[in-house]
């Protein structure tokens, strides 16, 4: 044995340097040291000392050593050689790429910018990209939100000032009652795992509310298997049994919400269900004391949430009145929803009533005095140990934004955000509509637009609509369709481009989206307008522009290629400016920094699109003289200013030792990487819960640039905004909505959360597709970018469909049997697999687990491409035709988000093929196939 001890080196020196930077393997944006040997990654592991994961790497992270090796990954720019689709390209210069790109977008922009749509997939630089799209002068711009969690974020924002994942968190040392809906679980992983880690380890409870138990559900104490589409209804009974049970923290209402503000009562006035103000349009309360009316931030004022007031003959009472009687009706009751959401009254009833025995009965106080807006000086900070969280699961239905509205009022009815315990909002959250900006559309030849493409709309008067009343972007967002749309409409940008409705463009230029796969509704009709050709033999879309870092299906159907570095090889900001990793305790930022050189014709997006805009001359970009502002992306990081002093990254600035604001710092980046590639402002203590009303936070925002003055504001339980459009549709006002859309207004934007049937599970008949379908994300893979990846591709390389008992048992399915699925839409024939945990009525599959044949440099009979398959051929971008002549959006009516999630199906067994159905020819790969192995040693 001494001799094999001496041949052993049991504890190889793995890495000659550790290069610590930020993990891109999905949204969480861990940090991550990487160990380098001779010059390349050899490993990577968890940073201890970042806020974010504190060490804890996941399956993905560990990865990312295959994502720098992957055979997909793009070479050099492409500029298409033979007919889009074809895969066909020539490799060209980066100089020729630019000058290319140059000659097709600066006669757009000389002429009329919006022909140019420009729109990016899973960015983490949209206030980067935004900023470029501005000063190009398109109205066309947005992110992927459209078709993700609008819905969510929209509807947080509008209640509360902000949502859930980059808005805040579970104050998960506190919390004792953990109520997740919809979580998928790629989306906050590394943080929301540590989180009911800390949890568990305390005895906490886990309540999870999905009709699939996999992933945070598997682990929950107890799971509800609800009917999709429904959570809206089971809040609402939740609340229902609440107002019952006056289980309800009054007191946190009065103060903090707009509960006690008065709502004219004038049935036919275009006053009716506004609030009332004084003069400089402040809200007013009643007074209990006095018994007069106050607005609502006066000192010493203790709002009365039972008032009536008549003043000149109108009648006002206040939001809670009006919010009781709505959420007391019956129609809310558990046994009126039971049926439909398939959960028994009495588990409805458990769980209200462990909700209301956590919130009030283990409340707790803390030791921490503080001093509110009113001026009031309290001694405790009152705790409440129940918290929330939901993603897209809620969100991706037509009745999205409702139920998300419902779920945060349901909270602030309990008292529990923003307190010891409950929800806390990770800075620069919260802020109030107020803070955002409105839409900005106008566009003008040879000039930015007016202000910022997306925003949060107040009035019709916002809409963003041309003096004809026809839509002003491509996306239709921030229409009478869908008002409330704050992250666009990216899943309807190539249809209405293809349809030329409300115009034509000219240039589609996408980042990292995949749209010609698992990104579109409506698979292959999207691919067929992407090579749709007119009369005269030219393309509909007349110009694609893509730019992505692997060889995606959206690859082929471009025109030019600017390929992307990957996320260990550029350079990259995590802005306050944008979506930070900031923790409900501290202020943070990160970059990404090139840890490696690329060893490929590649750069950096943002760098490239920084030339771009200086070889289009673009304010922002060029000097007076038109010479470039910036150098590359890594010089803006250091020397943009977006107001003095602010810019996009807030540590280190001046000499170094300022935060927030400060002068330029020739060497922030290298103080960022000194620093792990980090940096926290930690929140004071007397700041850290009560946000929007706590004045030392409201300071401490304002010396951190979060905004340029305190501002205080009520939680809205009622929405005014929601109630200006239904005004309209009643017929008040200059801006009128079209007749066809009045009736959807004023039932979906209520300005009280109200529940309504998904718009297809109206349409379709039930009998005919009785079986909800939906999808969900891996752990182990985000989105699309685990597919390349041949460790991840070991975990998920194919996706069964997941079939309940009673579906299984009813189709005497066995093991290694294929099913045929039929919606509306479509029908594929795909594998199946029995799962006991799961809504009876529902099947279920990994979304984007399914490859098309030659993308992603898989091998033609790779089981993504054979067994795998994607739910999306039975959705459509529209709804089944109502018989009124129109089509419809499969969106939410509210803020447009893609309903994913309203798919209803039939399912029966089918004669197995030979591969997953539809087949689609393959794809030429633009990089080849990888090889069989890949070996690389990495210590001696
Ligand atoms: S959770 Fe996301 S960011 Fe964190 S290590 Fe995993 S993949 Fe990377």
């Amino acid at each position: 044995m001494a001799g094999v001890d001496r041949m052993l080196d049991t504890s190889p020196k793995v890495s000659d340097e550790v290069r610590k930077t930020t993990c891109y393997m999905c949204a969480c944006r861990c940090g991550i040291n990487v160990h380098m040997k001779d010059g390349k990654v050899a490993y990577i592991e968890g940073n201890r000392d970042h806020p974010v994961n504190k060490g804890v790497l996941c399956a993905k992270g560990s990865s990312g050593i295959m994502q720098v090796n992957a055979p997909s990954r793009l070479r050099a720019p492409l500029k298409r050689k033979g007919p889009r689709g074809s895969g066909e390209f020539e490799e060209i210069s980066w100089d020729e790429a630019l000058e290319l790109a140059t000659s097709w977008l600066e006669p757009i922009r000389k002429s009329a910018p919006e022909k140019l749509a420009f729109f990016t997939g899973r960015d983490q630089s949209q206030s980067f990209t935004s900023f470029w799209a501005q000063n190009f002068g398109t109205p066309n711009y947005a992110a992927h939100g459209g078709f993700c969690s609008v819905n969510m974020a929209t509807a947080g924002i509008y209640t509360m000032g902000g949502a859930f994942w980059e808005f805040g968190q579970p104050d998960w040392d506190r919390t004792k009652l953990f109520m997740i809906f919809g979580v998928a679980e790629d989306h906050d992983s590394n943080p929301i795992k540590m989180g009911l880690g800390k949890l568990k380890s305390r005895g906490g409870k886990v309540i999870g509310v999905n009709p699939i138990r996999s992933g945070y559900n598997a682990i929950a104490d107890e799971w509800v298997g609800i009917t999709p589409g429904t959570d809206g209804l089971f809040i609402s009974a939740l609340i229902h049994l609440l107002l019952k049970a006056g289980k309800i923290d009054l007191q946190y209402l009065a103060r903090f919400t707009n509960a006690p503000c008065l709502l004219n009562e004038t049935k036919g006035s275009p006053e009716e269900g506004l609030l009332l103000r004084n003069d400089d349009g402040k809200p007013l309360v009643k007074d209990r004391h006095s018994g007069t009316l106050k607005t609502f931030d006066e000192a010493g004022v203790k709002p009365d949430l039972a008032a009536s007031v008549e003043i000149d003959g109108v009648t006002h009472r206040t939001v809670f009145q009006h919010l009781a009687e709505r959420f007391l009706s019956d129609e809310y009751s558990p046994e009126a929803v039971s049926e439909k959401c398939g959960i028994k009254p009495g588990r409805i009833k458990a769980i209200a009533a462990e909700l209301a025995r956590v919130a009030f009965e283990e409340a707790f106080e803390l030791d921490q005095p503080w001093t509110d807006f009113r001026g009031e000086r309290h001694e405790k900070m009152t705790g409440r140990p129940v918290s929330f969280h939901a993603m897209r699961g809620i969100s991706a239905h037509s009745n999205g934004f409702q139920t998300c509205r419902a779920l945060h009022v349901l909270q602030i009815l309990l008292g529990t955000v923003e307190v010891p315990g409950g929800f806390r909002f990770k800075p620069p959250y919260p802020k109030p509509v107020e803070a955002h900006p409105t839409p900005h559309c106008h566009s003008k030849p040879d000039c930015p637009l007016d202000g910022p493409h997306l925003g949060f709309v107040r009035s019709p008067a916002d809409l963003a609509l041309k003096e004809d009343g026809t839509p002003a972007r491509i996306d239709k967002a921030f229409t009478w369709e869908n008002p409330l749309s704050a992250h666009g409409l990216m899943h309807m940008v190539i249809s209405n481009a293809h349809a030329g409705d409300p115009y034509k463009i000219d240039t589609l230029f996408l980042y990292m989206a995949n749209m010609a796969w698992n990104s579109s509704m409506n698979t292959r009709g999207v691919m067929d307008m992407l090579t749709d050709k007119d009369e005269n033999g030219d393309y509909v879309i007349p110009r694609i522009i893509y730019s992505d870092a692997y060889s995606s299906e959206m690859v082929a159907y471009a025109d030019l290629i600017l390929p992307d570095a990957t996320y260990l090889e550029r350079h990259d900001c995590i802005s306050l400016l944008d979506r930070p990793i900031c923790e409900a305790e501290a202020a943070a930022d990160a970059i990404r920094w090139p840890v490696i050189e690329p060893d490929r014709d590649v750069r950096g997006f943002q760098s490239v699109l920084i030339d771009l805009g200086s070889r289009l001359g673009l304010p922002g970009f060029v000097d007076d003289s038109g010479e470039p502002l910036y150098e590359d992306y890594a010089d803006y990081m250091v020397n943009h200013q977006r107001r003095p002093g602010i810019g996009p990254l807030a540590g280190f600035r001046g000499d170094g030792t300022k935060t927030g604001r400060g002068d330029v710092n020739p060497d922030q980046l290298k103080k960022y990487i000194e620093n792990g590639s980090f940096f926290v402002e930690h929140v004071p203590d007397e700041a850290a819960f009560y946000k929007p009303w706590n004045n030392a936070y409201q300071d401490w925002a304002v010396g951190l640039g979060f905004y340029d003055k305190p501002q205080p504001y009520l939680f809205q339980l009622y929405s005014e905004p929601l109630r200006r459009f239904q005004l309209a549709a009643e017929g008040h006002g200059e801006r009128q909505p079209p007749d066809h859309l009045r009736q959807q207004i004023i039932e979906c934007l209520d300005p009280l959360p109200v529940w309504y049937p998904g718009l297809e599970e109206s349409l379709v008949d039930h009998e005919a597709y009785p079986v909800h379908a939906l999808t969900q994300r891996p752990m182990a893979m985000y989105h699309s970018w685990g597919s390349q990846n041949a460790w991840l591709r070991q975990i998920h390389g194919h996706n069964p469909l997941y079939v309940p008992t009673k579906i299984w048992t009813e189709n005497g399915f066995e093991d290694g049997d294929w099913a045929r699925v039929t919606s509306v839409h479509g029908e594929i024939i795909v594998p199946v697999a029995h799962m006991a945990g799961l809504n009876d009525n529902t099947v279920w599959t990994w979304n984007a687990i399914g490859k098309r044949k030659g993308a992603w440099a898989l091998d033609e009979d790779a089981p993504e491409a054979t067994k795998g398959f994607l739910l999306n051929h039975l959705i459509h971008e529209l709804l089944p035709s109502k018989g009124d002549g129109l089509r419809w959006a499969n969106s939410d009516p509210v803020t447009g988000q893609a309903a994913w999630f309203d798919l209803r199906v039939r399912i029966e067994k089918a004669e197995p093929p030979e591969e997953s159905q539809p087949v689609f020819n393959a794809q030429v790969s633009p990089v080849g196939k990888g090889p069989n192995v890949v070996r690389q040693k990495v210590s001696k």
